[in-house]
């Protein structure tokens, strides 16, 4: 299974609520990247404003960062997943994008995922 794929199963799988995760792998020089690995990131917030928001938390996201240290791999992004809405950025997510990472958001809705597309903002000169 390609990790599109198991990103596409897991928003699946989390469906009414969002998913989110890590991307590890390689960025190369000419802006192309490779993911090798997919890490489901726990979500901090319980309950009702789980299908809409999404807080990571940063405990594990240090730990991942512990983890790959030295192993050749580094995170190339993010991945998270909107339940029943298009994978556009929404306005906070377009304010959370850090320059030179791979946004990846999958469209999911009750028959299964009907988009996933990646952005990355760039930084200005
Ligand atoms: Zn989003």
């Amino acid at each position: 299974m390609s990790w599109r794929q198991r990103i596409a199963e897991e928003a699946r799988q989390s469906y009414p609520h969002e998913c989110c995760g890590i991307l590890l792998g390689k960025n190369a020089p000419d802006g192309k990247f490779e993911v090798t690995e997919i890490r489901a990131l726990p979500n901090r917030i319980q309950g009702e404003g789980r299908g809409t928001h999404f807080e990571a938390d940063p405990l594990f996201l240090y730990q991942v960062e512990r983890e790959i240290e030295g192993s050749g791999l580094e995170i190339v992004g993010f991945y998270h997943s909107h339940p029943d809405y298009e994978a556009v950025p929404s306005r906070e997510d377009a304010k959370n994008m850090v320059p030179g990472l791979v946004y990846v958001i999958v469209s999911v809705t009750r028959e299964g995922v009907t988009d996933i597309r990646s952005y990355r903002r760039y930084k200005k000169n």
